[in-house]
């Protein structure tokens, strides 16, 4: 029989150590004998004393007792509810570390999962005001003493720390929860449980057009019925500037994915609208909008410029949301083919090309994996194919079709490094050569960190 594999350390030991590294999610990396320990708040080259709190057979965990010498990057958070908080990762590391370890992580993920050597990683484009930058608050609700509170859930758990104010949030959406709260638990809304799936008020959702100035209120509730609606809606309206819609959508199931599939317009309009770059759209509450406009900007120039059109190009655009990529190519190309899963969006991004008077773009309703393929087989083909999917990145089926269609060009803009660089080896495998790769900081603050990569097909 195998005996226990003895590990260097044991639980509740208390050990110093140097921080070698900081994992994907933003926390420190020690070693004891090439053993990895987990230490949250830990920052590359900082020494401390730890305590080992749980042990596994790969790795561990441990927590900082005292730090004896610290990072030159780390700072004070600016955030008082920074450490119960799980929205922010990266507040203790200054924003100069913090572009500097997006960086690295871009890097090793490309060496470690993609095997791409040759490819160049840009430094990551960051913001001049790393602070107020997202347009979309998005909060589950509770109770406290009567009151109702909502805010994020503390880090790895479902309770609610109260927000009064999110540092990375526009000042405009702090006071719409504010009021969202103020008015609702005025009038008896009783928040959602979990627990015994009774109650009504699940999340709140909050959308600013950073230019445009519009505000959408999205109530999510449990059941369709909202009692006190149209007090809840008069006293909103007179408390929020600028408020261009309030929408209701119910989700009654026991889930943690957020939306229901109703959605009603309470009052005012069905959308708002805001402009990136001299583009204008439509947003509606179910659909996909950048939450950092600025560095979207930034983001979409990049992919722009990779993309290298010159007017005559046709191209695919998968994953489109409403239309935000799309509509950018389409002042480029022939004509721009858009696929979206969320038929919302797609009605936004139809609306959008209308707004924009871009008669180029078409758009469609489905799975990118069975779109593209179908419209392979009917003799669509792209010059260039821009691929936009969420974390979880590429469908198989995608990256088969892709190979066969053989786009000259490929634009690849992703919100999660890892399935990007799983993703190119599959598209370096079948043809393709990653030329560069940009990241740009779209959610300074978190661990999150945004990409584009340039790929080109090898000639045969
Ligand atoms: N390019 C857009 C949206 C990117 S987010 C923008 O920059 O705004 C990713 C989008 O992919 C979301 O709108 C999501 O609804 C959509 N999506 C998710 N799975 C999909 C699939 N299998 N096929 C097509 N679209 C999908």
């Amino acid at each position: 029989m195998m005996g226990k594999v003895q590990l260097p350390v044991q639980k509740n030991q208390i050990i110093d150590v140097i921080f070698e590294d900081l994992t994907h999610d933003g926390n420190g990396v020690a070693k004891v004998d090439g053993y990895p320990l987990f230490i949250a708040n830990g920052l590359p080259g900082e020494k401390a004393k730890v305590k080992v709190t749980k042990l596994n057979k790969g790795y561990g965990f441990a927590k900082i007792m005292e730090i004896y010498e610290q990072s030159r990057y780390r700072v004070t958070p600016e955030c008082p509810i920074y450490e119960e908080c799980g929205g922010c990762q990266l507040q203790h590391l200054s924003y100069e570390g913090q572009l500097k370890a997006k960086e690295k992580q871009v890097r090793d993920v490309m060496q470690r999962i993609g095997k791409i050597e040759d490819v160049m990683i840009h430094p990551v484009l960051g913001m001049e005001n790393p602070w107020r930058y997202r347009n979309k608050s998005q909060v589950p609700i509770g109770e406290r003493e009567g009151g109702l509170i909502g805010g994020f859930y503390r880090q790895r758990t479902h309770d609610i720390i109260d927000m009064k104010e999110c540092l990375i949030q526009v000042e405009e959406n702090d006071h719409v929860l504010k009021e969202v709260k103020e008015i609702c638990g005025k009038f008896g809304v009783k928040p959602y449980d979990e627990k015994s799936h009774k109650g009504l008020l699940r999340h709140v959702m909050a959308r600013y057009g950073k230019i445009s100035g519009e505000t959408m209120i999205v109530l999510i509730t449990r059941t369709a019925e909202l009692p006190n609606r149209k007090k809840i809606v008069a006293e909103l309206v007179e408390a929020i500037p600028n408020l261009k819609s309030i929408v209701q959508n119910v989700n009654s199931k026991r889930t943690n994915v957020i939306f229901g599939n109703e959605t009603k317009v309470l009052w005012g309009r069905e959308t708002i609208t805001d402009y990136i770059g001299d583009i204008q759209f439509a947003i509606s509450a179910r659909s996909f909008y950048q939450v950092n406009p600025e560095q979207t900007k930034v983001l979409y120039d990049q992919a722009l410029q990779y993309a290298e059109l010159t007017g005559e190009e046709s191209v695919i655009d998968a994953y489109c949301g409403i239309g935000t990529i799309s509509l950018f190519l389409a002042q480029k190309a022939k004509k721009v083919y858009g696929v979206e899963i969320v038929p919302e969006a797609i009605d936004d991004a139809n609306r959008n090309a209308e707004l924009n008077g871009m008669d180029n773009v078409e758009f469609t309703v489905g799975e990118a994996e069975v779109i593209i393929p179908n419209w392979y087989k009917e003799g669509i083909e792209a010059d260039v194919l821009v691929v936009d999917p969420p974390r979880k990145g590429c469908d198989q089926a995608l990256l088969d079709t892709i190979i066969q269609m053989k786009p000259k060009k490929m634009v690849y803009v992703s919100c999660n490094p890892a399935t990007l660089a799983r993703d190119l080896r599959i598209l370096e495998d079948g043809g393709y050569k990653t030329l560069e790769v940009q990241p740009v900081d779209m959610f300074p603050m978190t661990n999150h960190v945004e990409c584009v990569a340039k790929l080109e097909l090898r000639s045969v």
